[in-house]
């Protein structure tokens, strides 16, 4: 069985804890790798290459940074497919999402080739007579990241290229569902110039991750998972004193408004509830129909069902692929059971579908309509390609419901009424909000990140937040003062 290691200080290094996992090929559910979990004493080592890259990496101008995260730019551009490809043979999605996620994480590194100006600071001259102020950014040290298994190219991007701009040394550990694709990063990283110990990569589990909340040297972690383990990296990682950002599950809402166009809305639904076997944090979970939009969306949903085509992500013509792993296929299936036992009718039933019960962890489309708040179906993150349909009397019932839910990642509207969708937006407790969008992921010159239980921490990531975040600020008050001028005076410093 091929294996999959480390990465440190530039090199592959072999596992020596004895501790592995398997990774599967979703679409034949055959395993084909056996990753290495590190030992405390591995993510020392791992810690220990950043801690030693990072004064010269830090002291490396402006524009050799910028001009290495260029050359990673082209690389990871001319190796899109290859990214692409390990994606889909580890995770399940289909090539062509997988290639439209590796361009979404390039425009964080975009974003980053840009770090000359997103580091400049502010001045001001003559603050006090004879006496100038300004700020400088600069970097944290070492910083880890703790990344998920539905974007295993994409999210280790919005962390890495933000992070080692700024200066930083950083530490991936990558979801050991799905690494392959941070290890060919790691190569591409290597080739474009980043020097040895600037980017490591440690595979594993929970050990890796409580070292790195615990190890000493590391100064911030980001996280991108569930929820659960969100609120547990941000206690554990603040009362270690670092710096935390960190992303959790979701429950994301889309809102038709009774004006809607039902053929787009629809069309939306489907897309957005269904691209990745809804394995996204942006999926669109929940359809709230309000109003009379309700009977013919469902049916538009209903009638564009069996047109999805569903098979191996290697097959060109594949829309949707299967769930990462046999468990979780199985428990996603489980709520089409919880919801037809606790009332709401399940229009369509996944496991109809000729590949559910083949090897690989497939499960077909599915529609629950007439959901309510106490159903398990609605409470729960499915994180699978179910859609729920929620009926609300009015605008205010279907905000409501939206508001009330304990995540609050993204959330849609789709209406015609530019007025009702201003006040959406003004009074929607969410982070990223589409309108006419389902699924409102934000250019890499904005930053992402949720509301309520989908983030615990104040940064949101990449963008102008992710360099907020990967450098700490520095405020220099100085004067070139004549000597003539100089007195004793012990009064607390006051502008003159
Ligand atoms: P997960 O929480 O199971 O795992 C995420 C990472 O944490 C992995 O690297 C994993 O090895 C590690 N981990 C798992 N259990 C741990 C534990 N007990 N202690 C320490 N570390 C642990 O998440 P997942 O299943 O890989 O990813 C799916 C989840 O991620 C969904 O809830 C999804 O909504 C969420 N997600 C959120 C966003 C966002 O931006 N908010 C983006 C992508 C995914």
């Amino acid at each position: 069985m091929e294996r999959i290691n480390h990465w440190i200080g530039g090199k592959l290094v072999v596992g020596d804890s004895g501790r592995h996992g398997p990774v599967f090929d979703p679409s034949t559910g055959q395993q084909t790798h056996e990753v290495d979990f590190a030992s405390v004493q591995e993510v020392d080592r791992a810690v220990e290459a950043a801690s030693e890259a990072f004064p010269a990496w830090r002291a490396t101008s402006l524009s050799k940074r910028a001009d290495i995260l260029f050359r990673v730019r082209e690389l990871v551009d001319q190796n899109r497919r290859e990214i692409a490809q390990l994606i889909t043979q580890q995770h399940g999605k289909v090539l062509s999402d997988a290639i439209g996620e590796v361009a979404r994480g390039l425009e964080n590194i975009e974003f980053a080739t840009g770090v000359p100006n997103l580091l400049k600071g502010g001045y001001s001259e003559q603050v006090s007579t004879g006496v100038d102020v300004y700020s400088i950014r600069q970097p944290l040290g070492v910083v880890a990241g703790i990344t998920p298994f539905n974007f295993p190219a994409m999210v280790p991007m919005w962390m890495f290229a933000g992070a080692i701009a700024c200066g930083n040394a950083f530490v991936l550990k990558p979801s050991e569902k799905d690494p392959g694709a941070s290890m060919l990063v790691a190569e591409i990283l290597k080739e474009a110039g980043v020097p040895d110990g600037v980017f490591n990569i440690v595979n594993g589990d929970k050990v890796v991750v409580d070292r790195l909340l615990e190890h000493p040297v590391v100064k911030a972690v980001s996280f991108v998972g569930s929820t659960t383990v969100a609120r547990h990296i941000y206690t554990t990682g603040t009362a270690n004193g670092k710096r935390v950002q960190a992303l959790g599950g979701a429950k994301n809402h889309m809102v038709v408004l009774p004006d809607a166009d039902i053929d787009m809305a629809a069309d939306a639904a489907v897309s957005a509830a269904y691209g990745s076997a809804g394995e996204r944090c942006m999926a669109i979970s929940v359809v709230v129909a309000v109003g009379g939009v309700a009977d013919p969306l469902v049916q538009a949903i209903k009638d564009r069902l069996p047109a999805v085509k569903i098979g191996s992500g290697m097959n060109a013509d594949s829309e949707m692929g299967p769930l990462v792993t046999r468990e979780h296929r199985d428990r996603v299936a489980g709520y089409l059971d919880s919801a037809s036992a606790q009332g709401a009718k399940v229009v369509q039933d996944g496991r109809e579908h000729h590949l559910f019960g083949a090897d690989g962890f497939f499960l077909g489309v599915s529609l629950i309509d007439d959901v309510t708040t106490e159903m398990d179906c609605y409470k729960d993150e499915i994180f699978g390609p179910v859609l729920c349909v929620m009926r609300a009397g009015s605008y205010a019932e279907a905000l409501k419901l939206v508001n009330d839910n304990p995540y609050g990642n993204g959330t849609a509207i789709f209406t015609r009424d530019g007025g009702a969708m201003r006040q959406f937006q003004f009074e929607v407790n969410a982070g990223m909000v589409g309108v006419n969008v389902p699924i409102p992921v934000p250019v890499g010159y904005y930053s992402f990140g949720g509301w309520k239980d989908s983030l615990f921490g104040d940064s949101h990531m990449y963008g102008p937040d992710g360099i907020h975040f990967y450098t700490k600020q520095k405020v220099v008050t100085s004067r070139w003062p004549d000597p003539g001028t100089s007195e004793v005076d012990l009064g607390f410093p006051r502008t003159r």
